[in-house]
């Protein structure tokens, strides 16, 4: 049998993460992760989401729009195992996947007619968002649930800031009243590095939240601080 379907988007995410590098691998990881699902014609009407107010957290299905890929992967080298042992793509949640789908459980904030106000993401910016549906506690916790290679959520490292770094950060927050420190403390915690990677503290990384560029090192392994905190080249 050979069959395929078309799907469609039901809107498009809006978010704080501009680029894949340092967004959290999971949803919830970084609470301060804002943005705005807008919703398209016709869902963009009231009629859609009428009722959604009662819920405090919806499932997003979505594409990965930027990892899709022609050729199927079987197996996959996921970041949680080290980026270097290659497993089932089923036993991941890997972007790269038959049909590119990826499912977040995220908070949702606010409701309004053609707009969903979340946080809690792990979405990129622009990402096609497929269905959304109410988090049913009930039946969607599994208090004796396990997974044995990803028991617990990653381990955090410590964030430091220079000083001006820290004064950039909150002006910026202020001005897109986003809560930018908790953000960028919350991303980085995470050590987005890839595993493999020895970071020398002459090496320097750096990431997109909303417009603006931030900027790190390591001045030692396990530890990051940030440097900078400025205006997004465009
Ligand atoms: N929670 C989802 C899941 O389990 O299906 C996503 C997990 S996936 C490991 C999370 C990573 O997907 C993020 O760290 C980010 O780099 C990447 N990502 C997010 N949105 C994406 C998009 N639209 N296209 C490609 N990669 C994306």
């Amino acid at each position: 049998m050979n069959q395929s379907y078309s799907v469609s988007p039901i809107g498009f995410m809006r978010s704080c993460f501009k680029e894949k590098f340092a967004i959290p691998r999971q949803p919830q990881l970084a609470p301060a992760a804002r943005g705005v699902l807008e919703l398209v014609s016709p869902f963009d009407q009231g009629d859609a989401v009428q009722g959604l107010e009662q819920v405090s957290h919806v499932w997003l299905l979505f594409l990965f729009h930027q990892a899709l890929e022609d050729k199927p992967r079987l197996k996959v080298r996921p970041p949680r195992l080290g980026g270097n042992q290659s497993i089932g793509v089923f036993a991941t949640r890997a972007t790269h996947r038959p049909n590119g789908i990826g499912q977040s459980v995220v908070k949702l904030e606010r409701v309004e007619a053609g707009r969903l106000w979340l946080s809690g993401i792990d979405l990129l910016d622009g990402t096609p968002i497929l269905d959304v549906k109410p988090y049913v506690p009930y039946a969607d916790v599994i208090a004796d649930a396990s997974n044995r290679m990803a028991a617990a959520a990653p381990e955090l490292i410590p964030v430091q800031w220079d000083d001006t770094a820290l004064l950039q950060a909150r002006e910026h927050g202020l001005r897109l009243a986003e809560p930018l420190v908790a953000l960028i403390e919350q991303c980085l915690a995470q050590d987005p590095r890839p595993a493999y990677q020895v970071p020398s503290p002459e090496r320097r990384y750096g990431a997109q939240f909303w417009d603006l560029d931030v900027r790190w090192h390591y001045p030692q392994a396990g530890l990051i601080r940030v440097l900078e905190v400025v205006p997004a080249s465009v």
